[in-house]
């Protein structure tokens, strides 16, 4: 059987099509298979999340040919202040505060990161496939079985289609069907939490700062878009969030906004809400024979340090990194040597990612008043020594450590 592609990728969310941008640039050819029609994934209605784009995370969307695409509707962020806060009773006088005056990048003027919305992450990937001739898309197709050969592996459609290919990539999300058919078994656990999502229209202008407030029940993330308008990323129990979601939109602002505060003057709901189940989930591997994994396929975590994505497209820019190389150098990129460099690169960087942010969630989503202290004093230290909070800040724009090609400046 002939091959239709070099690669076939499961999963057209944000991570496939950034992978399939960036193979097809390198002059591979790829097939991506999603499960939802283009109409619904192009929906603006789709999502409502707001992603925290680091600047490595930036260069890459810059070099796959995105970044010119959204780059009008991105949000600079200037600011971040992270602060103990408690409903109802304000800000802690313990806070720590990052400002990109103090040199993230090469010049103090670019700014810490920057704010998208998911649909004109989303309508851009999809279009730029559409134009690239060596993408092939599949859409409202979903894979049911994969099929290993000596030359080559296969993916069977729920049509009964069957498509084949050098390597296959998995990037169909948290619960992904390519790693359990592959023997992937995942590790993690569920944090009890939800994440309540949306938009915020606010009186007062951000003035490109973002604010995370730590709360008993879980952090809430106020960032900025466009205009006077914020993304909330809110984390409560379970249960108090399915409470929240049930109410109706003035109900649930008058609950948000004692925990919002009034900074940033009256707010208002800017569109549709959504809730996400927060859990940490690992793959035990990131590579199986003629199989890689990347995004949250591979890992899925807390978003309380917004690096999910970022976390995502590191691993997008390290595989595609790995298969260029390998094939200028004229090896098999679906070779076990080849996909061993991968995960050795990627593996150990974002498990310790997830446990970071595991972490800080237990740590930071606690009542008790000696954590509480503990944890004040320590953001205080941190707030007290500018060289720690420039590392910090570097880390967080993902400028440290080994870059892929496609993170380089
Ligand atoms: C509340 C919340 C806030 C977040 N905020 C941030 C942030 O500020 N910054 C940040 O960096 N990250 C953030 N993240 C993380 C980020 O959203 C994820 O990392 C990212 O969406 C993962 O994308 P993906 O492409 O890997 O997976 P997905 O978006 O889950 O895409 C998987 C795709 O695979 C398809 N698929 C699945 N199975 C099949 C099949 N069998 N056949 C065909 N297709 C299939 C699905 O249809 C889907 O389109 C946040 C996450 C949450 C929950």
């Amino acid at each position: 059987m002939t091959k239709n592609s070099d690669i076939v990728i499961v999963g057209g969310g944000l991570n496939g099509p950034a992978l399939a941008l960036a193979l097809a640039l390198a002059g591979f050819t790829v097939t991506v298979i999603d499960a939802l029609p283009v109409k619904i994934r192009k929906n603006a209605g789709f999502d409502g999340r707001g992603y925290a784009l680091a600047l490595a995370s930036k260069r890459l969307l810059n070099a796959i040919g995105i970044w010119p695409r959204v780059a009008q509707n991105a949000q600079p962020m200037y600011e971040i202040k992270v602060s103990d806060g408690h409903a109802g009773l304000g800000v802690s006088p313990f806070f720590m505060h990052f400002d990109h005056s103090d040199g993230v990048d090469s010049s103090p003027h670019d700014p810490m990161g920057f704010m998208l919305e998911d649909r004109y992450l989303r309508g851009a990937f999809l279009a730029a496939m559409k134009e690239h001739p060596a993408i092939t898309q599949i859409s409202g197709q979903t894979v049911v079985a994969q099929t290993l050969d000596p030359q080559g592996i296969s993916v069977t459609l729920a049509s009964g289609k069957v498509l084949r290919a050098n390597l296959l990539i998995g990037s169909d999300g948290r619960a992904s069907g390519t790693a359990t058919r592959a023997g992937i078994r995942r590790t993690g656990w569920n944090y009890g939490q939800t994440a309540l999502v949306c938009a915020i229209d606010h009186a007062m202008p951000h003035n490109g700062i973002a604010h995370q407030f730590f709360m008993p029940a879980g952090p809430l993330a106020i960032l900025p878009l466009p205009g006077n308008r914020s993304s909330i990323v809110w984390s409560e129990t379970t249960a108090n969030a399915a409470a929240i979601h049930a109410l109706s939109d003035a109900d649930y602002l008058a609950v948000l906004r004692p925990r919002f505060g009034d900074f940033l003057g009256e707010i208002s709901l800017a569109g549709q809400r959504f809730t996400y189940p927060l859990d940490l989930t690992l793959a035990n591997a990131f590579v199986g024979e003629r199989l890689a994994l990347i995004g949250d396929a591979a890992h899925g975590m807390h978003p309380i340090a917004g690096q999910g994505l970022n976390a995502d497209l590191r691993d997008v820019a390290a595989l595609a990194h790995v298969l260029t190389h390998a094939r200028q150098r004229g090896e098999d990129i679906a070779a076990q040597l080849t996909l061993d460099r991968y995960q050795q690169w990627r593996r150990f960087d974002t498990q310790s990612l997830a446990m970071i942010t595991d972490l800080s969630n237990k740590l930071f989503s606690n009542g008790n008043p000696l954590l509480r202290l503990g944890r004040d004093l320590g953001m205080r230290a941190i707030n007290a020594m500018p060289p720690l909070r420039r590392g910090l800040m570097r880390e967080a724009a993902g400028l440290r450590g080994d870059l892929p090609d496609l993170m380089r400046e």
